[in-house]
């Protein structure tokens, strides 16, 4: 983990788009996000398990690994950048305020919604390693 002052903290932020990698295609300058503060290495094992916030690479961002506003610039910072797999598009119709109450949750439990999601006609069970399951 880099020594205090050499990354500014924050890790639970919502944002607009600003810019975007040349193979970004998923998102559009302006769209709204949530973010999901951890990207494992995808390259230990326990990334490749999926549980990438256990990364064996935690803090070594020349292997892959971020977790912003814990090793590299987080939501006080003005930018932050973020890998395209931790970004969640905000929905319209819901404003900023309820992602900036606890986007940690929001992202983890809209990745699981979309990565593993039992869908009825009026329930939803969420199956997930993740916190998000601890929101349900
Ligand atoms: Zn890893």
């Amino acid at each position: 983990m880099p020594p205090y002052g050499e990354f500014i903290f924050g890790h639970e932020y919502a944002g607009d788009v600003v810019a975007r990698g040349k193979t970004v295609d998923e998102f559009q300058i302006g769209d709204r996000v949530v973010v999901e503060a951890h990207m494992g290495c995808r390259r230990c094992e326990n990334c490749i398990r999926g549980l990438y916030t256990a990364c064996l690479n935690y803090g070594n961002a020349k292997r892959g690994h971020r977790a912003n506003g814990f090793t590299t610039n987080g939501g006080l910072a003005e930018y932050a950048l973020n890998h395209v797999n931790t970004l969640y598009r905000i929905p319209d119709g819901i404003g900023y305020m309820l992602f900036y109450a606890t986007p940690l949750i929001f992202s983890l439990l809209m990745k699981s919604y979309e990565t593993s999601v039992w869908r009825t006609r009026s329930s939803v069970c969420v199956l997930s390693r993740t916190l998000g399951r601890k929101v349900l």
